[in-house]
């Protein structure tokens, strides 16, 4: 049975992914590793598609498609193909006195069949590293593409069938409502990206079903900067971390807390790096991307209302092109603050320093990322003891997504679960405890009952020689 990928309605698609699942083809390490492959012979092959779909759906520079979306995914590959037999080998467990003699340890298995729902900022990173895991850990698995990214997902539901193991890999195309029908269906593990309202339809569709959730969210990220690090440096950093992909980036820095003097000195630099990165004019710098509609666009301008632009600020409605812009003095209550700002506003909230910069950071949601610019021991030791977040960047934002050794995942309202590399294979795995025990000889004897005195006084004995 092969299957085409869809936009129809979903309900023959699962039960064709159950059956191939079922069959056990998805099993072994040759079918695992032979579909990372055909992925990567994809990406590789049909580069220039790719590069050509994200610029459709995002303006994004084919450098920056490479760097973010493609090497990102093909990355993630090569660490998984490299490690993959190592991470499934079973693991050796102690087993405690008592039991002796016996033999203990665990083994990954494949869930079953999972569903991948992906967003339309990073259309390719964020839908393929995900099914890497998947696949790695021996499932069936349907793929949903954004819709917002309608050329992205087009070419993943054209290359897709093409490369890959049509019997238990498919896409399925389409919005809200053919997602609400896949989300019906039951499935062994749901890998959500995306935001958080929907999330919790994700995490309530799965419930009926028991089926286990990982919720990649987002949030506001901040990013802290004190007087002891070079300001130019941390100006650079700060703005290629925000305003790649015109700031729609969930790792990216939301927003700048820093004291008086420090946002006073630091906002020069800002300007001056934005106009180095995109070649003093960012409306015409081909690095330079674009909001994805005008739903988003017009929140985004309507969030500039009244607050104090240091630079930028200028857009245009047609090409939805709004200009990396830095806020300066921000109200704390300001509508710019009360949400995920994910587009090309950086606004600066002055405190008085680290007490007030942290306590700020845990009055709020817990986020994806911290950053902070800071040379200070004390200073790095409070921000990484004192608050939660998904991950922490000490010097770099974003940077930290591509260590496939570090798990990524938020915390809280940014999310639950993680993955990328082995966490991946965990993530799309049950960890099966496993226990061997000869019958002979037969030392359970010794704890069965009837439980006469000698034996209780034998069982307390060796409980307390356990404890
Ligand atoms: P989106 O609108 O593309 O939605 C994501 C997916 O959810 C899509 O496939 C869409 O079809 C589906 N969807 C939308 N509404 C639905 C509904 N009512 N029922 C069922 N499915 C539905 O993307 P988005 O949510 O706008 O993405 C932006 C958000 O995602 C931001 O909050 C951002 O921080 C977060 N994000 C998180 C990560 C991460 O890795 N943690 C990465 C990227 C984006």
């Amino acid at each position: 049975m092969t299957l085409e990928s869809t936009t129809v309605p979903s309900s023959p698609v699962v039960p064709v992914l159950r059956a191939a699942f079922d069959s056990g083809i998805t099993c072994s390490l040759r079918w695992r590793t032979r579909q990372l492959e055909a992925l990567k012979r994809m990406l590789v092959e049909r580069s220039a598609e790719f590069e050509d779909a994200l610029f459709a759906d995002l303006g994004k520079n084919p450098a920056e498609a490479q760097l973010t979306e493609i090497g990102i995914v093909l990355a993630e590959i090569e660490h998984t193909l490299a490690h993959l037999r190592g991470w499934l080998r079973p693991r050796r467990v102690r087993v405690p006195l008592g039991l002796a003699p016996a033999t203990a340890s665990t083994m990954l298995e494949p869930l079953g069949v999972v569903l991948v729902i992906a967003p339309w900022n990073y259309p390719v990173q964020l839908l393929l590293a995900p099914v890497v895991g998947a696949l790695a850990a021996g499932n069936a698995v349907l793929l949903k593409p954004s819709e917002l990214a309608p050329a992205t997902s087009a070419l993943m539901a054209e290359l897709v069938p093409q490369y890959l193991d049509n019997r238990a890999v498919t896409v399925v195309e389409g919005g809200v409502e053919i997602t609400t029908e896949l989300l019906a269906e039951r499935f062994d593990h749901i890998f959500y990206t995306g935001n958080g309202a929907v999330g919790r339809i994700v995490m309530t569709a799965a419930a009926k079903h028991l089926t286990p959730v990982t919720l990649e969210l987002g949030g506001k990220s901040p990013v802290y900067v004190d007087d002891t690090v070079d300001l130019a440096a941390a100006a650079r950093r700060i703005a290629w971390g925000k305003f790649m992909n015109a700031g729609q980036t969930c790792v990216a820095p939301d927003y700048l807390l820093a004291t008086r003097p420090v946002a006073d000195a630091l906002v020069p630099h800002l300007i001056d790096a934005i106009a180095e990165l995109y070649d003093g004019d960012p409306r015409s710098s081909s690095s330079y991307g674009r909001i994805i509609n005008d739903k988003q666009f017009t929140r985004l301008t309507g969030l500039l209302e009244g607050e104090t632009v240091l630079t930028g600020g200028r857009s245009d409605e047609r090409t939805r092109y709004l200009a990396p812009t830095v806020l300066g003095d921000v109200d704390r209550h300001a509508p710019v603050m009360q949400q995920e700002i994910f587009g090309p506003l950086l606004p600066i909230v002055t405190v008085t320093g680290l007490d007030d910069a942290i306590g700020f950071i845990r009055a709020g949601e817990k986020p994806l990322a911290l950053y902070a610019f800071t040379n200070s021991k004390t200073a790095a030791r409070r921000i990484l003891t004192e608050t939660s977040s998904g991950a922490v960047g000490f010097g770099a934002p974003v940077a930290h997504l591509g260590v496939a050794g570090l798990p990524f995942g938020g915390v809280g309202e940014s999310g639950m679960g993680n993955y990328h590399g082995r966490r991946s294979i965990e993530t799309f795995s049950h960890e099966k405890a496993v226990l061997t025990k000869r019958l002979v000889p037969d030392t359970l004897r010794l704890v069965y009952p009837p439980f006469t005195e000698k034996k209780d006084g034998f069982i307390r004995g060796l409980l307390r020689r356990l404890s």
